[in-house]
């Protein structure tokens, strides 16, 4: 099969298309012929070797992915060969013709929901239900902040808040970006490169604050997302670059709480509720992953470029 294989960390030239041997699926696991895979932020700083968590090299990057089931090993009992299935986690890596994973990361891929669409889910999908529901316990009747709604994982949060019952304000850095943001459902849509972006956004809750941020950039606007919070209100951290000053005071004057975020360390339970609330919203049509743009698994470099690029538009997607 051909693959992109990493054999030293580094920029993204260090992306490098070869051959590697089929793999063969052991008691539990599942071999999925990938149609597309999906590029996260986290690849990048896995690639760089500036994540907490390092691959033995060489390795094939990529958790999500969506295919055709090509076989299945002993034991395994919710997915036979020539099943569509979507991934969230590979044990060989999904930047690549074929990627064995366990049979606990391979969902359904309802037959209305593309492989190119089906390549977003995983990370970004997973992390918005998880900061919305999981940590930032988000109630019909809220109002939401998603900061940094264009790109991969505020798309999802838009289209997960509004289907929840949220009214949902969402940013974006471009104007194409932002139309996306609108299309997707949000209430109102605010450009965070504004100079004025917190007084527009406390204009439209009238000075109520916002109950929930979902925060894509927080080195950038944590010290402001406090400061636009209702009493009782929670900033889940998602996205970070860097550090930040902030004042406690204003957490502390109206009993906010900053929550963290890692979509890693979600248990298999809580994994097993993120992957049904997905299914279910594919299939009821509340969830329709945006893809941006597909690109040839051989431009897996300009991939890993353009997703830390500003100008977000949905997912960026690699076809094999
Ligand atoms: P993405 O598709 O590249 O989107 C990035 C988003 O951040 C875009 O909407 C972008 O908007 C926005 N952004 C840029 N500058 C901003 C600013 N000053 N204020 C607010 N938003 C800004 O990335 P993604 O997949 O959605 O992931 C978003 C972040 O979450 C990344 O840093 C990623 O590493 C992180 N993440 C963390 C976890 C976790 O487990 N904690 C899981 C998934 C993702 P414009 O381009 O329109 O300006």
């Amino acid at each position: 099969m051909r693959a992109i294989r990493v054999s030293e960390f580094g920029g993204p030239d260090v992306l490098k298309v070869q051959e590697a041997p089929d793999p063969v699926p052991d008691s539990g696991q599942v071999l999925v012929r990938v149609k597309a895979a999906g590029v996260n932020p986290v690849d990048t700083y896995i690639r760089a070797g500036v994540y907490a968590r390092k691959p033995n090299l060489p390795y094939t990057p990529g958790t999500d992915a969506a295919g055709i089931v090509e076989a299945v090993g002993p034991n395994v009992k919710r997915v036979k060969p020539g099943d569509r299935v979507y991934t969230n986690g590979s044990i060989t890596g999904v930047y690549s013709e074929l990627a064995l994973c366990e049979e606990s990361r391979v969902h359904p891929l309802p037959p209305k929901t593309s492989f190119a669409q089906g390549s977003a889910l995983g990370v970004p999908y997973g992390t918005a239900y998880r900061a919305l529901f999981q940590r930032g316990h988000a109630q019909a009747g809220e109002t939401v902040l998603v900061h940094g709604a264009s790109g991969g994982v505020g798309v999802a949060c838009v289209q997960f808040a509004r289907a929840a019952g949220l009214t949902v304000i969402g940013t974006g850095g471009s104007e194409k970006g932002r139309a996306l943001v609108a299309e997707q459902g949000a209430h109102h849509v605010v450009d965070h490169r504004a100079a004025d972006y917190e007084k527009q956004i406390m204009s439209i809750v009238e000075g109520r604050g916002v109950n929930l941020v979902m925060e894509m950039l927080a080195n950038v606007n944590l010290a402001k997302d406090l400061t636009m919070l209702a009493p009782g209100g929670r900033v889940v951290v998602i996205g970070n670059r860097g550090s930040i000053e902030i004042n406690p005071r204003e957490a502390m004057a109206r009993e906010a709480a900053i929550l963290g975020l890692i979509l890693f360390a979600a248990t298999d339970a809580e994994l097993a509720s993120i992957h049904a609330a997905i299914v279910a919203g594919l299939e009821t049509g509340t969830l329709r992953p945006v893809v941006g743009r597909e690109l040839p698994l051989a431009e897996a470099p300009q991939a890993h470029q353009l997703v830390m690029e500003s100008g977000a538009y949905g997912k960026i997607v690699l076809v094999p």
